[in-house]
């Protein structure tokens, strides 16, 4: 089902993958967000590389809760302040 005018949704900006990558992992946003993160995962190789990080803790806590490596969080941390702070 499609409502005509009702797409002004390009790719998601790198603020708004920052925001919503987890939720976005854990398979909880909507269609179309999910849709906009992938598109921007695509274009851009910072959250891209990004993405890859969350996938591989997430995937380390799945499978054992000690394991995750603390560089990989710092930047993590890192990037998210970047982004508040960059606007981009
Ligand atoms: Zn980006």
């Amino acid at each position: 089902m499609r409502i005509p005018g009702r797409r002004r949704q390009g790719p998601a900006s790198c603020r708004e993958v920052g925001r919503v990558l987890q939720s976005y992992l854990d398979g909880v946003v909507d269609d179309t967000t999910a849709r906009r993160v992938a598109e921007h995962l695509e274009e851009c190789r910072r959250c891209g590389l990004e993405y890859e990080t969350y996938h591989t803790i997430k995937q380390a806590l799945a499978r054992r809760r000690d394991r995750v490596d603390p560089d990989a969080l710092a930047r993590l941390r890192d990037f998210g302040r970047h982004l508040l702070e960059d606007g981009a």
